[in-house]
């Protein structure tokens, strides 16, 4: 394929919430998002890949970063949950989306994250029921354009708006998802403002 330009049309301030092909066991990404596309169709102005952790061990990982770095973008990991956040800690990662289920276990695996000081975003946390109250203040939110019109997303979000910092992200995995419509309609209903983190 001819190397694309960069697009002009850059509407995001920033979408660290991407899947491409190194996401193997995840159905739903398509053949065509490759870290590739993603940089060259250039939707927003801080671009992260964040493909999920559980692939990527095994040897993939350097290859991984280097092609997402080798890109010009923000190099991320979708973690689920404390079975695998420990391993994700000694990663060199720049930041970690983390799935974190109503259960002691995983509040508790993501003090590792935090520990190294990168930005934790708890990934679509209302699909996952995360109980906030838990949650150390240091977290950034997530409002996701795949998962957030799947619950009262006004109930859940409306309490915390002031107590976290706010990411948007599209939880792309078709080129055709890379856009957060449906988050930014959320957050300005909210009267949130995202926190740009690159
Ligand atoms: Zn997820
Ligand atoms: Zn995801």
């Amino acid at each position: 394929m001819p190397e694309a330009p960069i697009s002009t049309n850059v509407q995001m301030v920033q979408d660290l919430h991407i899947h491409t092909t190194y996401s193997a066991s995840d159905t739903s990404v398509v053949p065509e998002m490759t870290i590739a596309l993603v940089a060259a169709v250039g939707h927003a102005k801080v671009v992260g890949i964040s493909d999920h952790f559980e692939n990527l061990v095994d040897g993939v990982f350097d290859a991984y970063a280097w092609e997402v770095r080798n890109a010009g973008l923000k190099l991320g990991v979708e973690v689920d949950g404390h079975a695998w956040a420990a391993e994700a800690a000694d990663y060199p990662v720049d930041y970690y989306l983390y799935h974190c289920r109503d259960r002691r276990a995983d509040y508790r695996g993501l003090e590792a994250l935090l520990a190294t000081r990168r930005p934790v975003i708890i990934a679509h946390p209302n699909a996952f029921g995360t109980d906030w109250r838990q949650l150390p203040p240091a977290c950034h939110m997530e409002i996701n354009n795949r998962y957030v019109w799947r619950s009262d997303w006004w109930a859940y979000y409306a309490p915390i708006r002031d107590r976290f910092p706010f990411v948007l992200g599209s939880d792309a995995h078709q080129p055709n998802w890379l856009g957060q419509s449906v988050a930014r309609h959320v957050a300005t209903r909210l009267g949130i403002e995202e926190r740009v983190l690159f």
